[in-house]
């Protein structure tokens, strides 16, 4: 009744009336709270209980998780090991989760030799986790060692191999994958085909992704959703096919989102087709259908077209509605500790030789053609102070401190919380040719893999 958690006050009511409370009714207490979204009040039951089992450690981490704070569920697993509770089959899964929402492959490879030493059998479930974190912490390789030892995969295991191929750009093997797995008569769900349509649009594979999005319905009976809708509109942008895309975007019978018309805006731009473009702008703008994502978009295709005004405009409105685009942040995970950068960020202690490594980047990133894309900057700078803004976005200060603090000729991974700016995406293929380093980005929506002066992305994202 507790665990129901749509009547937290009569629940805690009742709690606070019993005699006896046992680990039972407190777990219940601790999940009831994490599951109504008042993580703070469960971590509150939790530190009065007297004794805590797994069930109840699970709970609170599980909470963590939902609430996306990864950290905090990893300090409260590593005060299970110190209280000598035995972590089960739960913990770890729910563990291996926080660590694919923070991008720690370290810790995540420290878990996964956790479990093996502490004899929690490995359930398809478990595998299964741990796939998925191997993916989202950028180890493709570990991923697939884990993946081939499940026997008996069920749909989660499949999808979880499928979408973690898709995000890396690796569209054959997701393809293959799927292959695999209708042949082992295993029936694919939604999420099966977000991966799918995801691998033919990264690797423009036009045809085969019309296919696959009609035999959703057609062969597997499932409904196409917006996730849907959103990859195919990118498989179609990215090809240039923008009328097609435009098309099905008026006509899908779903109300579009501003993800989708975003993506269709940013195909816009990408072919320079303005006309387009900004027929989409002004129905965005007359319906009032704007988000900072799309405001962001429009001014860009404004500038483009020359319209001042315009782009003065968006700007207003913009400020009006109160829009602030949400800061960027990129972490970086050196020595088992992970680093956070924010755009001109000081506080990091090497922060000196950050900015000398920067600046001696500079320099030969000019020598070599580049030039700075300040048409991205939105605020109304002159051209100097623009190049500097955009000079000092989190992804190249972690990129810096990477360089600078581990081993020539080591793969250095960072995480970015939002889109990767194209500025950042050219000068991070510099780099990759210029130190020789490969370069792995995780950003909002997919991986890159920046490899001698190239990303695997093929430059759209
Ligand atoms: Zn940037
Ligand atoms: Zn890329």
């Amino acid at each position: 009744m507790y665990a129901r958690g749509t009547d937290v006050p009569s629940a805690r009511r009742l709690f606070d009336t019993m005699l006896i409370r046992t680990i039972v009714s407190h777990t219940a207490m601790v999940t009831c709270y994490a599951k109504a979204g008042d993580i703070e009040l469960a971590r509150q039951v939790f530190d009065e209980m007297p004794e805590r089992d797994a069930v109840c450690w699970n709970a609170l981490m599980d909470g963590y998780v939902r609430h996306g704070r990864p950290d905090d569920a990893l300090t409260l697993f590593r005060g299970m090991l110190r209280s000598g509770v035995k972590p089960n089959e739960v913990t770890v899964v729910s563990v291996l989760a926080a660590i694919s929402q923070l991008g720690s492959l370290e810790t995540g490879k420290w878990v996964h030799s956790y479990a093996r030493s502490s004899g929690i059998p490995f359930t398809v479930r478990l595998r299964t986790a741990l796939v998925d974190m191997y993916c989202k912490c950028g180890s493709l390789q570990d991923a697939c060692s884990v993946f081939d030892c499940i026997r008996d995969k069920d749909v989660v295991a499949w999808n979880s191999m499928i979408v973690g191929y898709a995000m890396h750009g690796k569209s054959l093997e997701a393809l293959r994958v799927f292959s695999e797995m209708l042949k082992s008569k295993v029936q694919p769900t939604d999420i099966t085909f977000i991966g799918v349509l995801n691998a033919c649009s990264h690797a423009g594979l036009i045809k085969e992704g019309r296919e696959f999005f009609s035999s959703m319905e057609k062969d597997h009976n499932i409904e196409p959703k917006i996730e849907h809708y959103g990859c195919i509109v990118d498989l179609l942008g990215r090809a240039g096919l923008l009328e097609e895309a435009y098309d099905l975007v008026r006509n899908m019978g779903i109300r579009p989102d501003p993800v989708l018309w975003g993506s269709l805006l940013a195909s816009c731009r990408l072919h320079k087709n303005m006309s387009l473009g900004e027929k989409i702008a002004d129905f965005l703008l007359t319906n009032g259908l704007s988000n900072s994502g799309t405001f962001v978009l429009l001014s860009n295709i404004y500038a483009a077209l020359g319209k001042w005004e315009e782009v003065a405009r968006i700007r207003r409105l913009m400020k009006e509605s109160g829009i602030q685009k949400e800061p960027g942040c990129t972490s970086i995970e050196v020595d088992r500790t992970v680093y956070e950068f924010v755009a001109g960020d000081l506080s990091h202690p090497m922060s000196k030789e950050i900015y000398v490594m920067l600046e001696e980047l500079n320099v030969l990133l000019r020598d070599r053609g580049y030039v700075s894309q300040t048409e991205l900057v939105l605020h109304d700078l002159e051209e100097p102070e623009k190049q500097q803004v955009l000079a000092v976005h989190s992804e190249k200060l972690a990129i810096c401190f990477g360089l600078i603090s581990t081993e020539p000729g080591t793969t250095i991974k960072i995480f970015k919380n939002l889109r990767v700016c194209r500025d950042c995406h050219t000068v991070t293929k510099f780099v990759s040719k210029i130190t020789g380093r490969e370069i792995v980005m995780r950003d909002r929506s997919r991986f890159h893999h920046f490899v001698d002066g190239s990303c695997s992305c093929g430059d759209y994202w």
